[in-house]
């Protein structure tokens, strides 16, 4: 098994020299911040996260731009997630 290994220095971490890797991954709706309903995805028992599409991201991003187009009312989690954290930079050497 390879892993790789990336050594980014923080300063080269930015969301415009990446691909929305975060916008991949599940985005649990906990908080009412006005998600319009047709991003968000409701299971059986109720739940709510924002709809992803085929591709895997999330359904509110702007394909062309791959940036938010939701930004003002973007769900509490993703307001949460952090440029450079351990989860950025994880998922950047996952997806880049
Ligand atoms: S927060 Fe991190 S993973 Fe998400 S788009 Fe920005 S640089 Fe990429
Ligand atoms: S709501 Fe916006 S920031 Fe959150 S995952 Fe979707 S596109 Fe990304």
């Amino acid at each position: 098994m390879t892993i790789k290994v990336k050594n980014l220095l923080a300063q080269d971490v930015t969301c415009s020299n990446c691909k929305a890797c975060c916008c991949s991954l599940e985005v649990m709706i906990i908080s009412d911040t006005g998600v319009p309903s047709k991003y968000i995805y409701v299971d059986e028992h109720g739940s709510e996260t924002m709809l992803r599409l085929d591709d895997g991201w999330c359904s509110a991003l702007d394909r062309n731009t791959l940036m938010c187009s939701i930004y003002e009312n973007r769900p509490w989690v993703c307001r949460e997630f952090e440029m450079g954290s351990f989860e950025c930079i994880n998922e950047r050497t996952i997806k880049l």
